[in-house]
């Protein structure tokens, strides 16, 4: 598909070019012949008053052949100029129009990944929930107790996939540029303060110490993305912690940016996975062993996208059974 669009635009670019370059070449060769004509019949005239050239000199000698030859010069040169202009245009219009598909064809390969990704992702748990309910329709001695326990478990499992679709729509939105949200001055401490609110019962749930360190910041951001990010982060220093570990949320102006650590003394994060940890879908080898913590591996892609968008940074550092901590940066 790529290739004929490519072959498509260069056989427009060549269109175009044929087009201008043969109106001009039309426009030279009828000045050029007129300009010709002009000369050679004023030649003409003014050889009328002059005596006869001896018989030698006449020989081979006329006027109107060397006219038509001169045109035909023109024509010939004209001819091998656009030849020329058509076979650099040519090249010239492949290369360009690689170069013009070129992010259209990545978005395009984007886009694929992206579906055949989701698709998988939402086909995993579909077919456990389709299998449970199968077997459980089949049964003909199932109890009353037994199909709640079913019942409940595959509600669990419809969250999952609720929570997945909605995550699934949040990159979608961060992949359409066009989607853009009301951007404004906000003060940042404010907006820490409400994510650590939100996300206060989770902490306290797994008697995990929440502490908070911010200054004065103002930025002009989205607050709902940069709440997207921090909850992100949030979310997981308090996912990834065991019971009583403490997660610290630092705010401070640096020199012309602003800097979020989210730092927390969990499980840690091995060094071969925080290459891919913003990586759609990647989940650490340890995270998925763990069944009891939960996850699609979106949140940090959303962040990152989020991040990007501002033209900030997200970086992470971490030591197994130590901890890791996550720092953005975002320019004032
Ligand atoms: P999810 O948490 O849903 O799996 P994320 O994209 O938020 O997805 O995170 C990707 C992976 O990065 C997680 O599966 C986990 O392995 C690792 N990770 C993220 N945050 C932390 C953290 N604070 N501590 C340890 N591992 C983390």
């Amino acid at each position: 598909m790529f290739r004929s669009a490519r072959l498509k635009l260069t056989a427009w670019y060549l269109v175009i070019i044929i087009v201008i370059s043969g109106a001009f070449s039309l426009f030279i060769y009828g000045g050029v012949t007129a300009d010709l004509n002009r000369r050679f019949m004023k030649i003409e005239r003014r050889m009328q008053g002059m005596p006869a050239p001896p018989p030698k000199l006449q020989k081979g000698f006329s006027l109107r052949t060397d006219l038509a030859a001169a045109q035909h010069r023109v024509l010939l040169i004209l001819l091998f100029a656009n030849g020329t202009i058509i076979a650099i245009s040519a090249l010239a219009g492949y290369f360009l129009a690689g170069r013009t598909l070129e992010p259209i064809k990545d978005a395009i390969d984007e886009q694929k990944r992206f579906v055949a990704d989701a698709s998988h992702e939402l086909r995993t748990p579909l077919t456990t929930l389709k299998a449970s309910t199968d077997i459980a329709l089949r049964d003909k001695k199932l109890t009353i107790k037994a199909a709640r326990e079913i019942l409940q478990s595959n509600l669990e499992d419809i969250e999952d996939l609720e929570s997945l679709t909605t995550n699934l729509l949040t990159l979608a939105q961060f992949r359409n540029p066009e989607q853009e949200r009301s951007v404004g001055e906000i003060g940042l401490e404010e907006v820490v303060a409400g994510a650590v609110k939100k996300i206060a019962p989770a902490a306290g749930e797994k008697e995990i110490d929440l502490k908070v360190d911010t200054e004065q910041v103002k930025i002009t951001v989205s607050r709902e993305d940069i709440e997207k990010v921090l909850l992100i982060l949030l979310d997981n220093a308090i996912k990834y912690t065991p019971k009583n570990g403490s997660v610290a949320i630092r705010l401070a102006a640096e020199h012309k940016c602003v800097l979020i650590e989210v730092a927390d003394t969990g499980m840690g994060i091995a060094k071969q996975d925080i290459a891919h940890i913003f990586d759609r879908f990647y989940r650490a080898d340890a995270s998925r062993s763990k069944s009891l913590i939960s996850g699609f591996g979106l949140g940090l892609s959303i962040a990152k996208k989020i991040v990007d968008k501002y033209h900030g940074s997200i970086a992470v550092e971490s030591s197994i059974d130590t901890g890791s901590t996550f720092t953005v940066k975002l320019p004032l």
